[in-house]
């Protein structure tokens, strides 16, 4: 069916309940760094579909995964035993040192599930009351009931007019362990937290606060609930955000990069807490899913055996070092290539518009912070050229 790029935006607009501010173009391929439009317009991707074509867009082998699965087992339920479930439970697992993980769909389903892993085992161990957690100021779970009630920021868009929000959540300062000693009541059966907030504006956990946290945990009989949804699978230059801290999470949720553009998210827990979920307590109808599973396993030996995670912490150590000498930049954060720009005035909008008119895909946060999410397949090159782009989008905007 072809239209025209007018028609395809008007239509969207007349039939879609559209929440996202658009770039305006229509996406017809995407390869590696790149998204193509129609007319086979370039856009240099540095926001990587949220985080989520972490070994490029449609990268070859998780394309030919997908091709090589679709006609033979599309969907099954989990009720048959699969081959694709199965190898990348292992190669998850192992990679991780993690015993189980359980599959879903999407990242908030992965932290609902943690969520409710998290309780059940509170009530199971300790009874009924035992289902507090705590999460931070200023961090982003989702947009599901639980997932949102887990998220603290009370004036976003996403949890206003909502209420009432699921019971049980508090919401202690971010890198303020103090807090979140403080935070800690008898009913309290976890903590729960992003090891670099994402949405929240890019803020990395410091050591000692995470190792602090972990610590907490272990003196408390708490358990550590680590949400990598947006910083696992090789992009913050690790394999996973929390191994560059020297902690360990009872429960991590994975989603985003895991399927490297297919739906697929997943938990991952210790044998003793993954005990939680018995026969019925948890399930989902395409968690699991054999077209997924396999995308997620090319995915993922992508990532690990191109070392990506290794190519994320270089090149994006490059590039945080470039980005610093722009114009009106306050400050430059994040770890890997997850990275906040944020600028000394409110010039966000503008700066995101100024670098789409020169084909260049990034996202905003807020009126002052870029967030940069490429392909961890960027080359230093690849980064010059986004840096130059950039510049000129600030000078101008
Ligand atoms: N948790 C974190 C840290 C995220 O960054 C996101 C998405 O941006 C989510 C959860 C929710 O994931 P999804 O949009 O796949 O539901």
């Amino acid at each position: 069916v072809h239209k025209t790029a007018g028609e395809i935006k008007a239509l969207t607009k007349k039939y879609m309940i559209d929440t996202y501010e658009r770039y305006d173009f229509v996406a017809q391929t995407a390869k590696g760094m790149y998204l193509y439009d129609e007319e086979g317009h370039a856009y240099l991707d540095f926001y990587g579909g949220i985080a989520v074509n972490s070994a490029g867009n449609c990268n070859e082998k998780v394309v030919a995964a997908v091709q090589d699965q679709v006609g033979d087992l599309m969907h099954t339920f989990n009720y048959p035993y699969t081959v694709p479930q199965v190898l990348l439970a292992e190669r998850v697992c192992k990679a991780l040192a993690m015993d189980k993980i359980f599959y879903q769909s999407t990242g908030t389903e992965a932290n609902e599930a943690m969520i409710k892993m998290a309780r059940k085992y509170g009530v199971d161990h300790y009874g009924p009351n035992k289902y507090h957690i705590i999460t931070a100021k200023g961090s982003f779970h989702g947009r599901t009931y639980g997932a949102m009630s887990a998220t603290g920021q009370p004036d976003n868009a996403c949890q206003v007019g909502f209420k009432p929000v699921v019971p049980g959540f508090s919401y202690a300062e971010f890198n303020n362990l103090d807090d979140f000693r403080a935070h800690v009541t008898d009913d309290t059966i976890a903590i729960m937290l992003e090891p670099i907030q994402g949405e929240g504006g890019v803020n990395p956990a410091t050591p000692e606060f995470m190792k602090g946290i972990a610590d907490l945990c272990k003196e408390k009989g708490l358990l550590l609930l680590l949400d990598e949804i947006q910083t696992g699978w090789c992009r913050s230059g690790n394999i996973m955000a929390y191994m560059d801290y020297g902690v360990k999470p009872d429960i991590v949720s994975m989603a985003k990069a895991l399927g490297g553009g297919m739906p697929i998210s997943a938990i991952c827990a210790t044998e003793e807490v993954s005990k939680a979920f018995t026969m019925g307590a948890h399930g989902t109808t395409f968690g699991g899913n054999p077209v997924c599973c396999a995308a997620a396993y090319a995915e993922v030996n992508e990532l690990l055996d191109r070392d990506l995670a290794g190519n994320a912490k270089e090149v994006g150590h490059y590039l945080v070092e470039k980005l610093k000498t722009l114009p009106h930049v306050k400050e430059v954060r994040g770890k890997g290539l997850m990275i906040g720009i944020e600028f000394d005035a409110p010039a966000g909008y503008a700066i995101k518009h100024g670098c789409f008119d020169r084909n260049m895909l990034v996202t905003l946060i807020g009126d002052r912070i870029i967030r940069l999410l490429p392909p961890l397949i960027a080359t230093k090159e690849d980064c010059d050229k986004a840096c130059d782009i950039l510049k000129e989008a600030v000078i101008t905007a």
